[in-house]
């Protein structure tokens, strides 16, 4: 890995070697208008607060300085569009000749809010919507679907409840009467026991709302309740997927139409615990790899931390292979006092980004084995704070936009 200077960071941003900062997670506040059952704020031991101005300036300067920073993704474990000044602060990002994203719940997108992310031709808009159909369980993102005719929906009048499907079309709508691209629209789905069968009505209703993928990620528990949930709970493990063996051969397939008898053999090879291509391609999941140290990200809390990634952004505990699991949040400086490229360059961060790139942690979420599992601060290779070996993101369980 080649090591952080001033001189590393300080280059054209078309040309970009893998060890330098890339994307910033930034998490502008950790109110929200909505209190989901899924969410990590039920598990937090901190108290959440809000970015104020001097911290997004500082931080959008050491951005500036940054040139291998191309992306601001707002977001976080809040609700970007509650803090008052987000437009202020995406307009800013824009003008700096950045790409933006913004990951919201959609309750905050009426007319105005969309007209301004179209004007403002922001990137990329998430929107988290869970379950197509509506619900009583409050469990996960809330969306009026039952109000909503999609057929002559555009935004919802002001004084009527919020529809994020309402909102969808109606920004679908400016989209194609305006012929404007931007901002592009995906959905993020939290999948679990409880909503997976949604999700081909919730592919079909992207015709009628504008968004053409849908990021599919799986559910945290935070609770012990929330495991019965999970859809990953004998799940083939990333490390027996990662070398092929005369124990476990590698088995490359053809397409196969899978309504067939093909589909319960498929099923087996692919929980199987070995290497299961389709034409060259691994759909089983690799090893261990950590997409945010790997692709240079970073996360930022409201009060201008710095952490390596979103998972490690605040202190909370998790439940999973029957144990609670407390994550331990890892702040690596602080933009008010250090650049970004000082904090990128620390000795300490490198050495942990280059830990987590060789992986070198102990395979705790194959083994499960101790009680040092219980927490991310010790392991048994004797990896000091903070260590990964149980980490759901680098499992590939967890994915974030
Ligand atoms: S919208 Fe997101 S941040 Fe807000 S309560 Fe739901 S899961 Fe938590
Ligand atoms: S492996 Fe997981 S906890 Fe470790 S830096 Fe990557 S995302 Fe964060
Ligand atoms: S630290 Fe414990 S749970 Fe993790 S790999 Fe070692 S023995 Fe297994």
């Amino acid at each position: 890995m080649p090591k952080g200077s001033k001189n590393s960071i300080a280059m054209n941003r078309s040309a970009i070697p893998v060890d330098l900062p890339t994307k910033v997670y930034l998490e502008i506040t950790t109110d929200c208008n909505l209190d989901c059952g899924m969410c990590v704020r039920h598990s937090w031991e901190e108290p959440g607060g809000s970015m104020d101005a001097r911290t997004f300036n500082n931080l959008l300067a050491h951005i500036r300085d940054t040139p291998s920073i191309r992306t601001v993704n707002f977001s976080g474990f809040g609700e970007p569009t509650e803090h008052p000044r987000f437009f202020d602060f995406l307009e800013q990002v824009k003008h700096a000749g950045l790409t933006a994203e913004v990951v919201t719940n959609g309750l905050n997108l009426d007319e105005p809010a969309a007209r301004r992310m179209v004007d403002l031709r922001l990137d990329k808009l998430i929107v988290s919507l869970d379950e197509p159909r509506p619900s009583e369980n409050r469990f996960f993102h809330e969306v009026e679907y039952h109000n909503v005719d999609l057929s002559k929906t555009a935004f919802p009048k002001a004084d009527s409840e919020p529809s994020v499907h309402g909102s969808l079309r109606g920004l679908y709508q400016m989209k194609i009467f305006e012929e404007r691209s931007l901002p592009e629209v995906c959905v993020e789905f939290v999948a679990t026991k409880r909503n997976i069968h949604q999700l081909p009505l919730l592919r079909r209703m992207g015709r009628d709302l504008g968004f053409a993928s849908i990021l599919v990620t799986n559910l945290v528990p935070y609770t012990a309740e929330m495991a019965h949930d999970i859809l990953y709970d004998h799940w083939t493990t990333a490390a027996a997927n990662t070398k092929r063996s005369p124990w476990m051969p590698e088995i490359d397939l053809p397409r196969l139409d899978l309504r067939g008898p093909a589909m319960p053999v498929f099923e087996e090879l692919a929980t199987s615990g070995g290497r299961l291509m389709v034409n060259g391609e691994n759909v089983v999941g690799g090893g261990m790899y950590c997409r945010f140290v790997n692709e240079g990200f970073m996360a930022i809390t409201p009060g201008g931390d710095v952490t390596p990634c979103l998972p490690l952004l605040h202190t909370y505990t998790y439940f999973f292979r029957n144990r609670h699991r407390r994550s331990k949040t890892h702040r690596v400086g602080n933009v008010n006092h250090r650049s970004l490229d000082e904090i990128w360059s620390d000795p300490e961060y490198q050495a942990f980004r280059h830990r987590v790139s060789e992986f070198s942690f102990s395979p705790c979420i194959d083994c499960g084995g101790c009680d040092l599992r219980d927490s991310n601060e010790k392991d048994c290779y004797n990896n000091p704070f903070p260590t990964c070996g149980e980490c759901l993101w680098a499992a590939g369980l967890v994915q974030c936009p």
